[in-house]
C-alpha cells in the first residue's frame, strides 16, 4: 500500500476519554477521517449504524474476516470488533489522515502490518479516576464493570509498546497534545524522502 496520509492508532481503556478527545481532533483537523469499526455488540441506546459502528451479526462478520475485509479485528469483551480495509486504504491513498480507536491488540497488529503508523496511547490519570468514569457511564451489571477494569489494567501493562502516550486529565489538553505529535509526526524527515530535494531545488512553500 503507499501512503500518503498518516494512519494514527488511538488506544486507551474505556472510560479514558477516548470518544471525546477523537470528537476534538476531528473538530479541530479537517484533514482527519475517523475509521467506523465493524462490531458484533449490541448498539447501547444512543448509537446508530454506520455512525458509531458498523453493527454485525457474528456470521456476518465471520464472512468479511474471511473476504479479508478486515486491515484487522480482534475479540473484545467477547465480542468481535474490527477496522474495514477499504476506506482506511482509500482515504489514506487521498492523503487524508485516519484515525483508528481500537483496541490494544488491533493497535498492535497494526503496527506490524504498517510500521509507518503512528501509536498513541490515552491513559486515564490514576486507576481510581477510570473508576469512578466507569461506575458513572456503567448502565450494567457489577460483573460489565469488574470486566473493564480488569481489561484496563491489562490495555496499560501495554503502554511501553505504544510511541506516545498522553495522560488524560484534560480534553483540550489532550487534544492539543495529540495535534502536536500528528504535527512532529509529519514533519519526520524518513516520511519525506523528497525533502532534501525540494530544498536543493528552492521548491518548497513551507
Ligand atoms: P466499546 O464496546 O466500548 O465501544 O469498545 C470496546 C473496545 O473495543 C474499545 O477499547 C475500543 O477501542 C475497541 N475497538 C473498537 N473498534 C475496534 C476495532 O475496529 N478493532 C479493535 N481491535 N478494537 C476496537
Amino acid at each position: 500500500m503507499s501512503v500518503k496520509g498518516l494512519l494514527i492508532v488511538v488506544s486507551g481503556p474505556s472510560g479514558a476519554g477516548k470518544g471525546t478527545v477523537m470528537k476534538g481532533i476531528l473538530e479541530r483537523d479537517p484533514n482527519i477521517r475517523l475509521s467506523i469499526s465493524a462490531t458484533t455488540r449490541r448498539p447501547r441506546e444512543t448509537e446508530q449504524d454506520g455512525v458509531h459502528y458498523f453493527f454485525k451479526t457474528r456470521e456476518e462478520f465471520l464472512a468479511l474476516v474471511d473476504k479479508k475485509g478486515f486491515l484487522e479485528y480482534a475479540q473484545v469483551y467477547d465480542q468481535y470488533y474490527g477496522t474495514p480495509r477499504a476506506f482506511v486504504e482509500e482515504q489514506l491513498d487521498a492523503g487524508r489522515d485516519v484515525l483508528l480507536e481500537i483496541d490494544v491488540q488491533g493497535g498492535m497488529n497494526v503496527k506490524k502490518a504498517f510500521p509507518e503508523a503512528v501509536t498513541v496511547f490515552l491513559a486515564p490519570p490514576s486507576m481510581t479516576e477510570l473508576e469512578r468514569r466507569i461506575r458513572f457511564a456503567d448502565t450494567g451489571t457489577r460483573d460489565n464493570i469488574e470486566t473493564r477494569l480488569e481489561w484496563a489494567r491489562q490495555e496499560i501493562a501495554q503502554i511501553p509498546r505504544y510511541g506516545y502516550c498522553i495522560v488524560n486529565d484534560d480534553i483540550n489538553g489532550s487534544v492539543e497534545a495529540l495535534a502536536a505529535i500528528i504535527r512532529a509526526e509529519k514533519l519526520a524527515c524518513w516520511r519525506r524522502p523528497e525533502l532534501t530535494q525540494n530544498i536543493l531545488e528552492g521548491a518548497m512553500d513551507q
